[in-house]
């Protein structure tokens, strides 16, 4: 197989020139989906991929999917995918260098007139973010049917617009039905949204898959008083809560290294110094790689509330809100992004996401893997999210890399 290099600062000049679309005054970008924002986006990725002999699709929930035939039309494309929308204050990365590093390999290829075994698709996924219509993976997760047509039409922002009239407001409602056009297999390059490889100075994250995640919110009723009350006699909320943020971390070290434990949101009524907490609602997040052992962890974590609610006198209610289960990525793709790292000679570690990602939904339906670059310190839904030109060009390097590894299986016999 040849060695085909991309070009590193044509790839860092098309991230910059579509980060002027919604840039902010920070350095981020601003652009919701389906706004004209992201019409924009769109019009100007489909006058690229086009200038490169690439037919586009885009089906019913907006997805843009654009095809680079290769030298075998009995094969499903392997496909490569992220996303063009952001958060309100995102950054430059987030989503968009999956895309564009995929629009820089297939302007590589085009170059040199490489001819791939298999047919190439490259996709732009509708509303990962979810920050304008909740849930996130929207798109993708239509695809993989994890939700149904009319369930993402009803959507509704904050100022009550259905999704579906603001896809068809930017004129992006398509045709194909979604899921119907194949592909079969998927990788997708993302930042890594963690401090892993910057901290440990690798420049590649081999994703093997993505963490499970649980979500739990916790309700502890005891009774208000005045700090003066005898400590016998208190029902105290707060401390209940308290005993639950130690155990939930307790839980997680338990399981450690893979396992995390979090309590970021809590409320406590009144919130009057001079008050006993009569009530607190708190929310609860616990995260590992492996479903068996959340399972484990959740189990702990029911038989500790309960306990700590007793030793008080509190009533309890506790919901489970989210459960999103673990996800391994194709053992076949990962390898071919190890190859892929081997050939270009970069740092690698394996990693396991902690976030959500368009490939988590369509690993369901077809073998998919991610590969990470780092970003500064982790940052990221935020505008000064930063990775170095060298990172970009790296991940697309291997990007470009590993769907060659992965296509050399359908070289005609
Ligand atoms: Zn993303």
């Amino acid at each position: 197989m040849q060695n085909l290099t991309i070009d590193a600062q044509r790839l860092w000049d098309s991230l910059m020139e579509t980060a002027q679309i919604g840039g902010t005054a920070k350095g981020g970008i601003c652009r919701l989906t389906l706004t004209d924002l992201d019409r924009e986006v769109r019009d100007w990725f489909r006058a690229q991929v086009e200038a490169l002999g690439c037919q586009v699709t885009v089906d019913e929930v907006g997805n843009m999917f654009a095809y680079r035939p290769g030298r075998r039309s009995d094969v499903v494309p392997i496909a490569i995918g992220s996303h063009l929308d952001t958060q309100p204050t995102g950054g430059k990365f987030d989503g968009v260098l999956g895309v564009l590093a995929g629009l820089e390999a297939l302007r590589t290829l085009h170059d040199l007139g490489y001819e791939t075994n298999a047919p190439l698709l490259l996709v732009n996924w509708t509303n990962e973010e979810g920050s304008r219509f909740a849930p996130a993976m929207l798109g993708s997760g239509v695809y993989a049917g994890v939700f149904d047509r009319a369930y993402a039409d009803s959507r509704e922002d904050r100022q009550g617009v259905r999704f579906a009239d603001a896809l068809e407001a930017i004129g992006y409602r398509g045709d194909a039905p979604a899921g119907s056009v194949p592909f079969g297999a998927m990788f997708e390059l993302h930042i890594e949204q963690g401090p892993i490889l910057e901290a440990e100075e690798k420049m590649i994250g081999i994703v093997t898959g993505v963490q499970g995640m649980r979500w739990y919110e916790i309700e502890l009723t005891g009774s208000e008083s005045h700090a003066s009350t005898p400590m016998n006699l208190r029902r105290n909320a707060l401390l209940g809560a308290a005993r639950i943020v130690e155990r939930v971390d307790a839980i997680a070290k338990r399981h450690a290294p893979a396992a995390v434990g979090t309590v970021g949101l809590m409320e406590v009524s009144p919130n009057s110094r001079n008050v006993v907490p009569g009530h607190v609602f708190l929310a609860v997040d616990l995260r590992h790689p492996d479903d068996s052992v959340l399972e484990r962890m959740e189990r702990e974590f029911h038989e500790a509330v309960p306990a700590i609610a007793g030793e008080i006198g509190l009533e309890l209610v506790t919901r489970k809100v989210w459960d999103s289960p673990a996800v391994r990525f194709d053992p076949e793709c990962i390898a071919s992004v190890r190859a892929g790292v081997a050939r270009a000679g970069f740092s690698t570690r394996d990693i396991v996401s902690g976030a959500g990602h368009d490939a988590a939904y369509i690993a369901r339906v077809v073998p998919t893997t991610m590969i990470f670059v780092p970003c500064a310190g982790g940052l990221s839904h935020n505008e000064a999210e930063s990775t170095t030109f060298d990172e970009c060009a790296a991940g697309a390097q291997v990007l470009l890399n590993a769907v060659l590894e992965y296509d050399r299986r359908f070289a005609a016999p």
